[in-house]
């Protein structure tokens, strides 16, 4: 019998996630046990790092962080059809003592953007995606999921794109995702209705991603998932133009949520108290330099 559950976040580095803070917010506010805590593991210590978690009765599973979302398929006994097909997991559920792994990256990232819009569905939809690492092969499952009609995929290196998109169409064939030269970026006439940046440009210490949102004059909403800073050069670009504009943080806690249900069962209360301490702690990041 589980006295306490205990859930972890695991990467590497891991000093700067919000995920225990979200989490033991939720766990006040709702008054369950549990508790929730970062583990730090280097890359020669993560599956034993697992084992040593699960040797834990109270051990209720762990969010999965960069670098280890697809290692963390391996480790696990099975997984869902969504993390199969992004490659990827970002959450080990712990389940008669064998581990099922699932994204809910694609579901966070979605839910966000359909509220945003007002939507239930993308259908008609054209959008351009910047990254294809781990987060925006999440985002390309969640658009098509969602229906879109078209998808323009850019990267900085054209290569990773290329391959990205690769290995999406042996699982989808028809998928309408198209490859936007990085070179083309501000000519092309891929004429977007919505723009996803999943790359990490624009996030404290790297440059911030350089396109002009003036030349896409059909787009309506910006998404940036980068939550630090919370106003990317990206959003601040958007805001001035007047669009709509959406950041990382309503994604972080939108994935969150059902790992939450998944580690502790109950539902994470829905009211901002968490978004609100999620801001206070970027603020004191960014007042420290981090
Ligand atoms: P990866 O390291 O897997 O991929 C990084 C991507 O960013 C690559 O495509 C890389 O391009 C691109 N990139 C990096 N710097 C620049 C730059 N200056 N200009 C243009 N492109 C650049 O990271 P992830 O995919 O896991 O994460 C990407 C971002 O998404 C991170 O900032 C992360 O914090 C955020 N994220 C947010 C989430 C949320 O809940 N809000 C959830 C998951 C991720 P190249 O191939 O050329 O190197």
């Amino acid at each position: 019998l589980i006295s306490v559950p205990k859930a972890c976040v695991i990467g590497d580095p891991i000093g700067h996630s919000l995920s225990p803070l979200l989490h033991t917010t939720w766990l006040r506010q709702t008054g369950a046990k549990g508790c929730y805590t970062s583990l730090h593991l280097k890359p020669d210590e993560f599956v034993s790092g697992i084992a040593n978690l699960a040797a834990d009765p109270n051990f209720v599973g762990a969010n999965i962080t960069l670098p280890y979302k697809q290692e963390a398929l391996l480790v696990a006994d099975t997984s869902t059809k969504i993390a199969t097909s992004i490659g990827a997991a970002n959450l080990l559920i712990r389940k008669n003592n064998k581990f099922l792994a699932d994204n809910t990256d694609a579901a966070g990232f979605i839910g966000p953007l359909l509220c945003a819009l007002g939507l239930k569905t993308l259908q008609g939809k054209t959008v351009l995606v910047f990254g294809a690492g781990g987060a925006a092969r999440a985002v390309l499952e969640a658009l098509l999921c969602a229906g879109v009609e078209r998808v323009f995929l850019c990267n900085r290196s054209d290569s990773r794109a290329k391959i990205l998109l690769q290995e999406l169409l042996i699982h989808d064939p028809k998928a309408n995702v198209k490859l936007l030269k990085w070179s083309e970026r501000n000519r092309s006439d891929c004429q977007p209705d919505i723009i996803v940046n999943a790359s990490s440009a624009g996030m404290t210490g790297f440059d911030s991603l350089d396109i002009n949102l003036g030349f896409y004059r059909t787009v309506s909403l910006v998404y940036d998932l980068v939550y630090q800073p919370i106003l990317t050069p990206l959003l601040a670009q958007s805001k001035e133009l007047g669009l709509v504009s959406l950041g990382g943080l309503d994604m972080l806690i939108s994935q969150a949520k059902p790992c939450f249900i998944a580690f502790f069962g109950i539902d994470p209360p829905s009211d901002n108290t968490a978004k609100l301490a999620l801001l206070r702690a970027l603020q004191v990041m960014a007042g420290s330099g981090q």
